[in-house]
């Protein structure tokens, strides 16, 4: 045991030199479980604390609404563990701690005495034994994720403001480690799939070519009359292979996208819960600041004259600015929330996996969606503007995540070729996307054009190869266009064809049947 003074100089080296030994676990040990857990420990034999805990944020199992769960504990020598009190498991921050869902929320430490607190807190704490509590929030990637607290039963520990501010630094370094983790994981379950899918692919089309090749010795050695038959079959089946092969690079293209499209789903369900919050408490602030108004207009109604101090602060204190400003200040705050809810709406949409079947969309909101999507993009560097031109479409009949797909890859060339005139352009340079749309004779017709860099006879004709790219190495992957094509001509049976000035433009045509009838059977350039 530690025998620290409780001198504030001494107590707070032996915090820092905790928080030293705990950051160096976190970075060091492989196990994540396990870092957090000796991360935890190191921490309470340094600071003399009595119980650390690390609580995290999730959508309640039932309800959906945002909840916290105890996931981690450390307690020193004589104190009883609360891991497996059922009552720490999915707690509603409402029912219980509303206050510190605010409060973490927006990155600030709860510490203090535990007789001090709010009723419904001191029955979460008290029985606890809890006399005084430090809870500092941990936030990845600007959200609210969780907390992580400090229980002293047998004190009245006071927490100095440095040590509230080391600790909260410790909160950042916890989240860092978990989202490190948590992304690591990701990566490697990906990989591992689309390893196994190769090497599955592989291992047919070496099968394949055995036995084709097999096919032909046997032939060959059978009927010299029927050689050249073989050969040639064999040749046929050579190309096949080739053509698999190029299949194979396209799926795992496809397959990454699938899992990007998973992930955002995910973020998109992290995204909700605070948004509604925010929005919930919106209405609440507006009612409450509208009756503290009524409160103080009757108070000026019977009060005329106060006294002089409430006088002056009146005159400071420009109430009547903030009964005009505060409403245009929470209708702003929900126009905000509004365009939150959009874009994840857009995201949900563009996330869509459920690709099997095909259903009737509307054109022109599977285009805003990929726009929203796009908007950081088009913000960019160089502000790009776009121009509809949406002509009256019926639904369309399509796989509309695939669609989306094709949209985003010939927008983002299209930026990227805008991008690259105004990086070469010597003077301001105003970039601009068109799309026109319109409908006739069952088909619809689509173009996408851009006023950027352009490309060469060489490029455009190759275009569509691929893996073919002019972009540098980590850029392009070559790709975007071949799976565009695939997806036009072989999935909705349309059409899709590029013109192109080099130094002034490019514009896409797509044509799509209203109607999906037989798929087409366009070969891939
Ligand atoms: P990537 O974008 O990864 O290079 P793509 O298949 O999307 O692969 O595009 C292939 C190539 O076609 C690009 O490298 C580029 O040279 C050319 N390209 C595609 N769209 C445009 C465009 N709008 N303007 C100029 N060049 C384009
Ligand atoms: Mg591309």
């Amino acid at each position: 045991m530690n025998h620290h003074s409780t001198s504030a100089s001494s107590s707070s080296h032996a915090l820092l030199e905790g928080i030293a030994i705990a950051t160096n676990k976190l970075l060091t040990i492989r196990d994540h479980h396990d870092a957090v857990q000796q991360a935890l420990a190191a921490l309470g034999q340094s600071i003399q604390v009595d119980r650390i805990y690390i609580f995290e944020n999730h959508p309640h199992p039932e309800s959906g609404e945002v909840c916290t769960s105890q996931r981690w504990e450390w307690v020193a020598l004589g104190i009883v563990p609360e891991i497996d009190n059922p009552i720490l498991q999915n707690l509603y921050y409402y029912d219980f701690i509303p206050r510190w869902y605010n409060w973490l929320g927006r990155g600030k430490v709860i510490s203090g005495l535990v007789e001090e607190f709010p009723a419904s807190e001191q029955e979460v704490l008290a029985p606890q034994g809890i006399q005084s509590i430090l809870v500092v929030p941990i936030t990845i990637r600007d959200l609210f994720w969780g907390f992580i607290g400090f229980d002293d039963c047998h004190r009245k520990r006071i927490w100095k403001e440095v040590e509230q501010a080391a600790l909260l630094a410790l909160g950042g370094t916890i989240g860092g480690a978990i989202v490190q983790r948590r992304s690591e994981i990701q990566m490697r379950e990906l990989n591992d799939a689309l390893e196994q899918r190769v090497r599955d692919r592989t291992q047919e089309l070496q099968a394949a070519k055995d036995s084709a090749e097999e096919l032909v010795r046997d032939r060959t050695g059978e009927l010299r009359v029927e050689k050249e038959k073989a050969e040639q079959r064999s040749q046929i089946l050579e190309a096949t292979l080739q053509e698999l092969q190029q299949t194979q690079s396209q799926l795992i293209q496809t397959e990454k996208m699938s899992a990007l499209g998973e992930l955002i789903a995910g973020i998109v369900h992290d995204i909700n819960n605070p948004v509604g919050f925010i929005n919930g408490n919106l209405s609440h602030a507006e009612t409450y600041l509208a009756e503290v108004f009524q409160v103080l207009a009757l108070y000026e109604q019977h009060y005329p004259e106060p006294p002089n101090e409430i006088q002056d602060l009146r005159q400071d204190v420009d109430l009547d600015f903030i009964r005009e400003d505060f409403p245009e200040m929470l209708t702003s705050m929900r126009l905000g929330t509004q365009r939150i809810v959009e874009i994840v709406r857009s995201l949900r949409r563009f996330s869509r996996t459920d690709e099997t079947y095909l259903q009737a969309v509307d054109l022109h909101g599977q285009l805003d969606d990929t726009l929203t999507i796009l908007r950081a993009r088009l913000k960019g560097k160089y502000p790009i503007q776009v121009l509809k031109e949406y002509g009256d479409l019926p639904p369309l009949e399509c796989y509309a995540g695939q669609l989306s797909q094709v949209f985003m890859n010939i927008l983002s060339n299209a930026i990227d070729a805008i991008g690259e005139r105004a990086d070469g352009a010597t003077e301001p340079f105003q970039g601009t996307i068109t799309i026109r749309t319109h409908s006739a004779g069952g088909k619809v017709m689509l173009d996408i054009s851009d006023n950027g860099l352009g490309m060469t006879t060489e490029t455009r004709e190759r275009l569509f190869e691929s893996f073919f790219t002019t972009k540098p190495l980590g850029k392009g992957t070559g790709l975007g266009m071949a799976i565009a094509h695939r997806v036009i001509t072989e999935r909705h049976g349309g059409t899709i064809s590029c013109a192109s000035e080099l130094g002034q433009g490019t514009t896409f045509t797509l044509t799509l049947p209203l109607e999906r009838a037989i798929a087409g059977k366009a070969k891939v350039a």
